[in-house]
């Protein structure tokens, strides 16, 4: 008789608060063979929390793919395994993806233990539409990159969620006064579940005022969340308009016409004779 297949626990662990882990994942991560951690020094404080003693394996970004195969073989032969990540719920911003993919490939169980996540944390305190909501993991490094992203999603209408870094955190609210408006309504959620869990919501301008203040509330984890919008995409008509209005401010009507061709796909002729009716106004 040939040996079950064993089965691949995702297990949500906390993402400060050492109690924020259930039963069933403490039961779990005793009972099977090894366990798949993102960091095993950072999963050791947990497990000796709980007094837990199975094995821990490395299983990070940078040797998923090598370890896979074994980890993979390892299920097959009957070993139940699980896998964690440093906080919250595993590849969510988190390795696992490829390892569970290849489990879906090779007809392994793969079972999820569901519990914290910063997302659904941060979204759970926002007071925000949370029905439907964006979650778009880490905002870019670059400046120009991280408008990009939230031009794109200047007409959202659904609540948009982000992680950000530390040292970005400052960059982020600025930009995203710039793009959307000083009175955009956000919540930035710093240090969830730790002692000095701080949650900010009101407008954008006022946060970072809050946070220029104190600088030590620059540091830690955070969340961002943006209130969807209820405005409506410009019809075309009306961005055509705007394009043009804007740059007959500044320059001469034949060159605005050719640029507003340029940025909106109009012809030059009809945008010419939009820039003259204007004009007339
Ligand atoms: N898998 C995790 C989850 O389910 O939330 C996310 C991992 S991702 C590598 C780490 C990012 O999540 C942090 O940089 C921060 O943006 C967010 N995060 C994690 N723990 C947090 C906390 N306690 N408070 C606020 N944000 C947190």
């Amino acid at each position: 008789m040939s040996n079950p297949v064993g089965t691949l626990y995702v297990i949500a662990t906390p993402i400060g608060n050492l109690e924020d882990i259930s039963f069933r994942a403490l039961s779990i991560l005793k009972q099977v063979k090894y366990i798949a951690a993102e960091d095993t020094r950072q999963s050791k404080k947990l497990l000796s929390h709980y007094d837990i003693t199975t094995r821990l394996v490395s299983h990070h970004k940078f040797n998923e793919r090598n370890n896979e195969q074994k980890l993979i073989k390892d299920l097959h032969i009957g070993h139940d395994i699980a896998l964690i990540s440093d906080a919250g719920t595993p590849l969510i911003c988190d390795p696992g993806s490829g390892l569970v993919k290849s489990c879906h490939e090779a007809g392994i169980h793969v079972v999820p233990v569901p519990g914290p996540s910063a997302l659904i944390a941060a979204l759970s305190v926002s007071g925000l539409s949370s029905d439907r909501f964006v979650f778009d993991g880490f905002l870019p490094e670059k400046k120009s990159m991280r408008t990009k992203v939230f031009k794109d999603l200047l007409y959202e209408d659904r609540t948009m969620v982000f992680y950000e870094t530390p040292h970005r955190i400052m960059a982020a609210l600025d930009d995203i006064r710039e793009i959307f408006s000083e009175d955009q309504i956000v919540l930035v959620a710093r240090e969830l579940t730790k002692k000095y869990e701080t949650l900010y919501c009101g407008t954008v301008s006022k946060i970072k005022e809050l946070l220029h203040e104190n600088v030590s509330q620059q540091k830690g984890e955070f969340v961002i969340v943006i209130k969807g919008t209820d405005k409506k995409v410009p019809t075309s008509e009306k961005l055509n308009q705007k394009v043009m209005e804007s740059l007959l401010r500044e320059l001469p009507l034949k060159k605005a016409a050719s640029l507003a061709a340029e940025i909106t796909g109009e012809s030059k002729n009809n945008m010419y004779k939009l820039g003259l009716e204007l004009q007339k106004k």
